[in-house]
């Protein structure tokens, strides 16, 4: 099988942490470890995802175990995925269906410091979901109106969005995120720096929900962005992956 993987450059990757999860080297693996949903793995397939980068086969198993965590990756080795795909997989069934214990408000959000950015993060996201009803919102001045009703928007599943953008619609009192079971950080360099912070301090308190899984991606991480994400992260596992020169 190893062999048929496709010649990417060699990485180096460090997990450390309590309890690391084994990684898993093909998304088939990840599917019968975890029994995630045939329709996420057939719409991996349908866009060309055959094997995991790096990145995804240690921070899926991570966050399909509920552990909360820090993933440092360079750009353009797939940390996207690393978190949508397990996110989708634990949130199981869309709010939307009628045999969900869901429909308490959005269970997951993904925070990204640009529009251009959560833009992305969502037509990724489009992907993943084709084939269920899931409700997935590109955050903005009008979809926020759009979830004006508490009914309406008490059946979104996911929100992407920029940190000034939630703030807003968590202030006016449009936006309720008791129900989150999974915030994800991307670009936590700068999510985590002095302009962001304070937004993403109040996005933390509005988080209130007992079992919140919190995780945070980024290609560097400085020290005072890590200093703040091991002050938010639980028992977290930090992976590191890093390009070995060849
Ligand atoms: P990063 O956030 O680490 O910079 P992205 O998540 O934006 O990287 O992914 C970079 C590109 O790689 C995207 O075009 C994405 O569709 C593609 N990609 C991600 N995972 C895989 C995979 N397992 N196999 C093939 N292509 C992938
Ligand atoms: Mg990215």
């Amino acid at each position: 099988e190893a062999e048929d993987a496709p010649q990417r450059p060699r990485q180096r990757i460090v997990a450390k942490g309590s309890n690391v999860p084994a990684h898993a080297d093909s998304f088939t693996e990840l599917a019968e470890r975890y029994q995630m949903s045939s329709l996420l793995l057939s719409n991996l397939d349908r866009y060309g995802y055959i094997y995991p980068t790096g990145i995804q086969s240690y921070g899926i198993p991570i966050l399909l175990e509920s552990r909360d965590l820090a993933a440092i990756s360079p750009t353009g080795t797939g940390k996207t995925l690393s978190y949508l795909l397990p996110v989708m997989a634990s949130l199981g069934a869309p709010s939307s269906s009628s045999n969900s214990d869901a429909g308490a408000g959005v269970r997951a959000i993904v925070v990204a410091p640009t529009r251009e950015l959560a833009h992305q993060i969502h037509n990724e996201c489009l992907k993943l979901a084709e084939g269920r009803k899931w409700r997935i919102v590109l955050f903005s001045k009008a979809s926020a109106a759009t979830l004006a009703e508490k009914a309406t928007r008490d059946k979104v599943d996911i929100i992407i969005t920029t940190p000034l953008r939630l703030v807003a619609s968590l202030r006016s009192g449009s936006l309720e995120l008791d129900n989150v079971r999974h915030l994800i950080l991307d670009e936590a360099d700068r999510m985590l720096d002095s302009e962001f912070f304070p937004q993403v301090e109040e996005i933390l308190a509005a988080c209130t929900h007992p079992s919140i899984q919190k995780a945070v991606f980024s290609a560097t991480l400085p020290a005072g962005a890590e200093k703040m994400a091991m002050q938010m992260l639980q028992d977290p596992i930090r992976v590191v992956v890093g390009l070995k020169d060849t």
